[in-house]
């Protein structure tokens, strides 16, 4: 009898395992999650409150907007929060749409700019790239597509502000292809700009959107026309639509028809033309997103592949956030699911310490609240307190050993040495960057031949937030002196004694240690660099490096 037992209980044991698997799959396979990525003032904002409003997450225009503008102290945001009910300070926003999950991820793009930025599109699976359509590609535009393409995470770009005078769309497309490189698929095209801005074609429909300025109306429909020959149009505007036929008719000669597969291996980019403000082509962004957009992938450790369908739970850290209200010094490390399923209360595996913690107060960021998570599948992104024993690039899992991988560091552009005014904080200084440096807020070079720290950032605004933490958080006055250096690459060689021979050589007083323990070569101009590379060609400088 104690055999049949068993059987019974096995069977059932396979029922609830194989709902658990369909149920995961239903999960992952309505999840999308994307970053938005633009040069300053292109209409990111924008974009993403319209984002929030089309899908009803938000009713008021101005609450992402109020965020940006910055001029509010750390507690009005609270107080803005509690009254409207959202999390206006939370970088990642959930929201369903057509029975999909978005999960959008801000990249901060101003003059916060920092390492934070790139490490947040190592969480994504698509990104949407706005562009402003009288400035054409932009500096930031360009690195932030360069980091996309690491992983070839698949763009779609919303040519906003058509409502302004633009430059010709043909030549922004043109740009697109050769600055960025990426082939061009007009999904849209604009009638006319400014005040003579009509409306979009649709290429792929065959239909016609009338443009209307304004934005009370989130859901506001514009007016559809079917066909690029219906008379209606010569009638509503007979100069634009000759245009139209015959840019139409170049743009299908010159440009790649659209091809889903070269979108999802990110060699191809389908373009909508519109305007955020007025609300004007959002909600094909959206369809878009969820249409074209990937959904959660496979994603690479270091034993193996792991997708995002299987049962066991992992995710990774990829980016820790100071806790805005000072009455708690914890700080949120955001964790991207990559597989499983996420239980409230459930035991996790902290790879690198090989410690098991439990997590029972993570947060997940609904758009409208901030509210506890119940569950979370590949693609969401919980937030852990951190009590200062995560990392960036720090994996979990129920129990496997699996570090992912792709999570990077890049070679910092801005270097300043740390020095203190009272001596007696040098053990503190040396503990507070160790700290700040292992969460990602800054880099810390030790070099070889001096006791110098020298401090390494890829946005200056980053020497500015450790400042201010190393005196808040580590009772440390810290004044940061520019120096010579001027780029950093870490240093690799298969060959121990040429590494050794490397170090002994004039180069070697550039040498200096990470805050990992990884080697790394810092220059003092393009053409010192340049030259040491050509003089030791078997040593590989690395801008960038993984996660220890
Ligand atoms: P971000 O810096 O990329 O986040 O850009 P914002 O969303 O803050 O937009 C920058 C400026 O462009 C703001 O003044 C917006 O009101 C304006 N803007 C955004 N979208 C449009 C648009 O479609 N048309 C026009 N004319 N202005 C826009």
């Amino acid at each position: 009898s104690i055999n049949i037992q068993d059987d019974s209980n096995e069977s059932e044991n396979v029922i609830v395992k194989k709902v658990s698997t369909d149920l995961i799959r239903k999960e992952v396979a309505r999840r999308r999650t994307f970053g938005i990525i633009s040069h300053p003032d292109a209409g990111k904002t924008t974009l993403t409150e319209k984002l929030l409003m089309f899908s009803g997450a938000i009713q008021l225009a101005g609450t992402v907007k109020a965020r940006k503008s910055g001029r509010h102290a750390t507690s009005d945001w609270m107080e803005i929060e509690k009254q409207r009910g959202i999390s206006v300070a939370s970088s990642v926003m959930q929201f369903e749409y057509r029975d999909h999950v978005v999960n959008l991820l801000d990249t901060p793009g101003h003059q916060d700019f920092s390492e934070d930025t790139y490490r947040v599109l190592t969480a994504v699976d698509s990104a949407l790239m706005v562009i402003d359509a009288a400035k054409g590609v932009e500096e930031q535009t360009i690195k932030l597509l360069n980091v996309c393409r690491m992983r070839n995470t698949p763009i779609i770009s919303f040519v906003n502000k058509m409502d302004r005078e633009t430059r010709d769309p043909l030549e922004l497309l043109d740009e697109l292809e050769s600055v960025l490189k990426i082939d061009c698929s007009p999904v849209t095209w604009p009638i006319g700009m400014g005040k003579t801005f009509r409306g979009v074609y649709h290429i792929l429909k065959d239909e016609i959107m009338l443009f209307t300025p304004g934005s009370e109306r989130a859901d506001q429909e514009f007016e559809v026309v079917k066909g690029i020959d219906n008379p209606r149009l010569a009638e509503l505007f007979p100069l634009e639509i000759e245009q139209l036929k015959m840019e139409v008719e170049l743009v299908h000669g010159a440009s790649h028809p659209f091809d889903l597969e070269a979108v999802l291996a990110g060699t191809q980019t389908p373009v909508f033309f519109g305007s955020a403000i007025n609300n004007f082509g959002v909600r094909e962004i959206l369809n878009a997103l969820l249409d074209w957009a990937p959904a959660p992938r496979e994603r690479n450790a270091s034993v193996r592949t792991v997708a995002p369908t299987e049962e066991p739970f992992s995710g990774f850290v990829f980016k820790i956030q100071a806790n805005m209200d000072p009455a708690h010094r914890d700080r949120i490390a955001f964790l991207r699911v990559c597989s499983g399923r996420f239980e409230r209360g459930m035991k996790l595996k902290h790879l690198r310490i090989n410690r098991d913690i439990k997590v029972s107060s993570v947060v997940t960021f609904m758009a409208s609240s901030r509210e506890q998570v119940e569950e979370a599948y590949a693609g969401d992104i919980i937030g852990l307190p951190n009590h200062g024993n995560m990392q960036i690039g720090d994996s979990f899992s129920e129990g496997e050993l699996l570090q992912f991988t792709g999570i990077p560091y890049f070679a910092p552009d801005f270097f300043r040495i740390a020095r203190i005014l009272n001596p007696l904080k040098t053990k503190q200084l040396q503990k507070g960057l160790q700290q700040l440096g292992e969460e990602g807020a800054v880099q810390v070079f030790k070099p070889i031949v001096s006791s110098d720290l020298i401090l390494g950032a890829v946005g200056v605004l980053q020497f500015e937030v450790v400042a201010s933490r190393l005196k808040n958080e580590y009772g440390v006055d810290a004044v940061f002196e520019g120096t010579s250096i001027s780029s950093a690459r870490w240093i690799t060689c298969e060959d121990k004694k040429m590494l050794a021979d490397f170090e002994r050589s004039s180069a070697g007083a550039n040498l200096a240690y990470d805050a990992a323990g990884n080697m790394a070569y810092l220059a003092s101009s393009g053409v010192n660099l340049r030259l040491t590379q050509e003089r030791w060609p078997d040593i590989v400088f690395h801008a960038t490096r993984e996660h220890a």
